[in-house]
């Protein structure tokens, strides 16, 4: 009886010490801190959006530190009317951790259900729902506990706050701990560990780690870890860590029958105990330094720390942790023979264990544990899947947007070069056209199509404009005894050289073109008769002094030249082409080597010569 006893109240002991704790560190404040009588003065000051978040944020972070602040926050922001959805939300849970805190636990877990049913952001849920565990551990209804941290598991993953995903952790840890599945619990401690810590969370996982070793029986007062543990959490200021790791020690110096030391180690830190205000953390450490007291006979210390322990307990009664207080006030009282008061002690102890070791609730509970065992291991395994579904997809993600990019480069390359190539080439055959289009092979100068188009927008510009135009048209002389007698290429070479003379003696704008042969044009816009008469003279002379030699045939080259203008043969075209080499043809007639001005009939309808307008040479 004695082991079954000692045994069952380590673990109801610890859970409840653990479950208070959970309350005060992360989701709610010990009730004692809203003892304080206090009349809060009601804010009139209405706060912008930013003004609310601030405050909200503030009372979130005195939900611990300052449970006075906490309230007095929460009942000013209840009154403002200027809550956007999401900080309505917020608030609405602040208050839930208020309801739960005052022991409205009903009130509590339906404000986080409106939450959860809500349009809240994932973060407000997540918090929700990890309240809903603490609540339903207090309330030791495991069964919704279980499917709430199946929930807190699956949300795990997209919590990206690293805040509330390790707290999420904890309060996962801390829940298999409370229903004995320590390999889960040791598992998610392995994943906390994994975190960059706090130095607050650092003292967590480091004492949850020693309370699984703790109740796996694995630990020994002499282990270092477990003054490691109070240093640390010293070091991170957490009083109550601090001192739950110290009641491990004292119990296990209790189980190692060594109630001297348990005593020394809890009197030194009794005072502490108690300046943090904390309910069951002060129960405990009552509870087994009366215990330890026993151990030794020492009744009356026995009776005190046990009244003490009861006293602080009975403010919690929704929670089971007399157990220890009651068999060891049976005991003392039993050993003063007050049987009465022995005979009610033992009743109420008997009556609490009954309750915790209520068959049908354990088997339910048994059951509910093995289901959520193979959802604990689906929900982990299709965690692990969506990760690494999401990673593979992520990879080939990866993988074809750097295969699209490649080919998307070598297509642009290719393109480009294309185009280049593409445009060069058109460039070219665009200018080979033109080329061939506009101007003649041998001599460079305009062929006779583009001379026409030429010569007529010359033409009618000078009719505009009222401007003279000159036509020379010339034929080389015996040309073709010269490709006879010297060869083809010497005609080319005389040709050429022809052209040559008289685009030297020409101006800019003088239209030179090759109308079939060795049959020339010159038109000259702007130019009298006079003047043009004067060039064919020059013309007709620099050809006669061309050396040939150079071409490597010594042979004379002449040409007959024939000159006309708008005013003897008007702005036609045709017309003054015909007139210039009939002209041309009167040179050949008188003997060739000669220039001959056109002379139009005297029945001519041009006649007499329009000199009406003054002629620009
Ligand atoms: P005329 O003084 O009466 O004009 O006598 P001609 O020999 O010049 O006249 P004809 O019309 O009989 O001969 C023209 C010659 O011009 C015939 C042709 O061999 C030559 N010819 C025409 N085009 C070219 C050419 O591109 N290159 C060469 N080398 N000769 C050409
Ligand atoms: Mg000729
Ligand atoms: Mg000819």
């Amino acid at each position: 009886m004695k082991k079954h006893r000692t045994v069952f109240n380590y673990f109801n002991k610890l859970s409840l010490i653990v479950l208070c704790f959970i309350l005060y560190n992360i989701t709610f404040v010990p009730a004692q801190a809203f003892e304080i009588k206090k009349q809060y003065s009601t804010s009139k000051k209405i706060l912008t959006s930013e003004e609310v978040s601030t405050q909200l944020a503030l009372a979130d972070k005195y939900k611990r530190s300052n449970p006075t602040k906490f309230k007095q926050l929460i009942f000013e922001l209840a009154q403002q009317k200027t809550l956007t959805t999401e900080q309505r939300h917020y608030l609405n849970l602040l208050h839930s951790y208020h309801l739960s805190f005052i022991g409205e636990y009903d009130s509590a877990e339906s404000k986080i259900k409106e939450i959860l049913h809500s349009d809240a952001s994932s973060l407000i849920k997540f918090r929700a729902n990890y309240a809903l565990i603490t609540i339903s551990m207090t309330t030791q209804n495991w069964l919704n506990g279980l499917q709430y941290v199946t929930k807190n598991i699956n949300a795990l993953a997209s919590i990206n706050n690293s805040e509330h995903y390790q707290n999420g952790l904890l309060i996962t840890i801390i829940f298999y701990n409370q229903i004995g599945q320590y390999t889960l619990a040791l598992s998610y401690i392995e994943q906390l560990a994994k975190q960059d810590l706090s130095a607050k969370n650092d003292c967590w996982l480091r004492q949850l780690t020693l309370e699984t070793k703790f109740k796996l029986n694995e630990l020994k007062s002499g282990n270092p870890a477990l003054e490691d543990t109070i240093q640390k959490c010293i070091t991170a200021d957490n009083k109550i860590n601090t001192n739950i790791v110290r009641t491990y020690k004292a119990k296990l110096f209790l189980q190692e029958n060594m109630p001297e030391a348990a005593i020394n180690f809890m009197l030194g830190s009794l005072d502490e105990v108690r300046s943090t205000q904390y309910p069951m953390l002060i129960a405990e450490t009552a509870n087994i330094i009366a215990k330890a007291y026993w151990q030794i006979n020492d009744i009356d210390n026995a009776q005190l720390y046990a009244s003490e322990a009861l006293t602080i307990n009975n403010n919690m009664s929704n929670l089971l942790q007399g157990v220890d207080t009651y068999y060891l006030l049976y005991q003392v009282t039993k050993q003063q023979q007050n049987l009465a008061l022995a005979l009610d002690y033992f009743e109420k102890y008997a009556e609490v264990e009954r309750n915790q070791l209520e068959g049908e609730k354990a088997k339910h509970l048994a059951f509910q544990i093995a289901q959520h065992q193979s959802l604990e291991q689906k929900s982990q395994i299709k965690l692990l899947n969506k990760k690494n579904a999401l990673l593979v997809s992520e990879k080939a993600l990866a993988k074809a947007k750097v295969a699209n990019v490649q080919m998307f480069i070598a297509i642009l390359t290719v393109t480009i070069a294309l185009l280049v190539l593409w445009g060069g080439r058109l460039l070219q055959s665009h200018r080979q056209v033109k080329e061939l289009a506009e101007y003649d092979a041998l001599t460079g100068i305009y062929n006779r199509g583009h001379f026409t188009q030429v010569t007529k927008s010359a033409l009618k510009y000078c009719k505009n404009a009222q401007q003279d135009l000159s036509v020379i048209m010339f034929d080389l002389d015996h040309f073709k005894l010269v490709n006879d007698n010297y060869g083809h290429a010497c005609g080319d070479w005389a040709l050429k050289a022809t052209i040559k003379v008289c685009q030297d003696i020409g101006r800019q704008n003088d239209i030179f073109a090759r109308l079939g042969g060795e049959e020339f044009c010159l038109v000259l816009p702007s130019c009298s008769i006079e003047v043009a008469q004067l060039r064919a003279e020059a013309c007709r002379a620099a050809i006669e002094e061309i050396i040939t030699e150079e071409s490597g045939c010594d042979f004379s080259i002449t040409a007959s030249f024939g000159v006309t203008d708008v005013k003897r043969s008007g702005f036609d075209l045709d017309k003054l082409l015909a007139d210039s080499d009939g002209a041309a043809y009167a040179s050949k007639h008188a003997g060739r080597n000669r220039v001959t001005v056109f002379q139009p009939a005297a029945t001519d309808e041009t006649k007499p010569l329009d000199n009406s307008w003054s002629v620009v040479s």
